[in-house]
């Protein structure tokens, strides 16, 4: 087909608000149709009564290298509103042996913080990190395991919890190609490239409302509750949209991205396959006062607990590849994870405070082998449909990055008609 004169954008997560800002940006006409009822789908923020303060659906970090999230939030007039250290400084703790450590890579790709023991992860040597390169050498059905060897320090201090806060699925099933390709845009890029950045306010505030307030100032047209039922196919084209308001004739200068999770789009598009496993992402809200001057972040070796950060208003548990710990009663989750968090923040005794535990069972697709496999591309059959998503063949795990990169080429596919 030719260039379109008109998109319908289906989906108001990041890759749908990516793919209409790419559109809309050269001046096609573009429709956004979401069904909930508001945008951001897996990563937004709202207003929780129980702490009776806004909360993020999980805690998110960025690197400075994902740099189609940079250029997306620049271009929203966004970028100012994102926060982290000046360098690339993650500290952990290990609630085990209680050793606390700052892992500080220099900015340059050149990585001589590998020869400052100060710098690196406690207890472990230079030659240790050489572990990582074995990832580069990593086949298709390779899992991290096969790669890094399980038994070492590095591997527990360093390895796994990269793999499995990167891949949202443990390093015994977590594909290591996919790691190998997380570690060579931060890593192997440099100190500059690893610094870590999160929304100072919150994800819908860096993420999202910018979007729509940009995307509203370039005529985009937004439909909130607007859900797709099913797409009409035609002979070579999408003919029809079925919206639960009623159904829109597609025109032959019109075409469709759909941007919605991975099982939507499998029950929309015929023999369409995607992945069809998925992990659960925990997360725990405490209504704390931040402690002044604490890390923005801390990694948790050896506890249930794997993340913890200081928000704005409330202090905050991840816990990645949660799905063990989906069917905990949440008063158990919040007593459990409550000490973790206390220890990591050195907090005095107290009682639990005013908690929330949030649940994502399907946070993200299984980063496996075999569901990388089932990764459709962009492109379909009908030249005025384009997939986007996480879930699709960005070469990355289910991450903004990812999101976004996926919404930026379903736009341009259809602009290069
Ligand atoms: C708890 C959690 C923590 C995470 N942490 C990180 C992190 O630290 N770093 C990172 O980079 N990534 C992280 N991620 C992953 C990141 O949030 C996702 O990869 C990204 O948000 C996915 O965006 P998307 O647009 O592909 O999908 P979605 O956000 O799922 O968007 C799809 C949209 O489509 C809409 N929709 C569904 N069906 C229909 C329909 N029939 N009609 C119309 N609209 C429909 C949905 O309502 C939704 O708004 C995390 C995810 C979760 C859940």
């Amino acid at each position: 087909m030719s260039r379109p004169r008109r998109v319908r954008v289906i989906g108001a997560g990041l890759a749908g608000l990516a793919a209409s800002l790419r559109l809309a940006e050269t001046g096609v006409a573009v429709i956004l149709h979401e069904a909930a009822p508001q945008a951001g789908g897996r990563c937004r923020s709202y207003f929780d009564a129980t702490l009776g303060c806004r909360i993020d659906n999980g805690n998110h970090l960025l690197i400075a290298g994902n740099h189609a999230a940079m250029d997306y939030l620049r271009r929203i007039g966004a970028a100012d509103t994102l926060t982290g250290p000046e360098a690339a400084a993650y500290a952990f703790l290990d609630l085990a042996s209680g050793e606390r450590w700052t892992l500080m890579l220099n900015s340059g790709r050149l990585p001589w913080w590998l020869l400052r023991p100060a710098h690196r992860v406690a207890g472990t040597r230079a030659r240790d990190y050489l572990s990582g390169l074995r990832l580069r050498g990593a086949r298709p059905n390779d899992v991290v395991t096969d790669c890094l060897d399980r038994s070492t320090l590095i591997f527990r201090r360093l390895w796994r919890p990269l793999a499995v806060a990167g891949l949202n699925t443990e390093a015994e099933q977590g594909s290591a190609v996919l790691l190998a390709r997380l570690l060579r845009e931060s890593f192997a890029a440099g100190g500059a490239a690893c610094r870590p950045l999160v929304p100072r306010e919150g994800l819908s505030e860096s993420l999202v409302d910018p979007a729509l307030l940009r995307l509203r100032a370039l005529g985009v047209e937004l439909r909130f509750g607007s859900r797709l039922r099913a797409i009409e196919f035609a002979g070579e084209r999408a003919a029809a949209l079925a919206f639960e308001e009623g159904s829109e004739r597609l025109t032959a200068e019109e075409a469709v991205i759909l941007a919605v999770p991975a099982p939507v789009a499998g029950r929309l598009v015929p023999d369409l396959v995607v992945p069809d496993e998925f992990r659960a992402i925990v997360n725990a809200h405490y209504r704390v006062p931040a402690p002044e001057g604490a890390p923005l972040f801390v990694g948790l070796i050896g506890g249930t607990a794997e993340w913890v950060f200081r928000k704005r208003q409330v202090l905050s548990v991840t816990i990645s590849a949660a799905d063990r710990l989906i069917d905990m009663p949440a008063e158990d989750l919040a007593a459990r994870l409550w000490p973790e968090m206390r220890r990591a923040y050195d907090l005095a005794e107290r009682d639990l405070p005013p908690w929330q535990i949030v649940k994502e069972k399907r946070a993200t697709f299984a980063a496996t082998p075999a569901q990388q496999h089932r990764r459709p591309e962009a492109a379909t059959r009908w030249p005025n449909l384009m997939l986007a998503g996480d879930f699709t063949a960005t070469g990355l795990p289910a991450t903004i990055e990812g999101a976004i990169r996926s919404g930026d080429r379903a736009a341009a596919l259809l602009m290069d008609c």
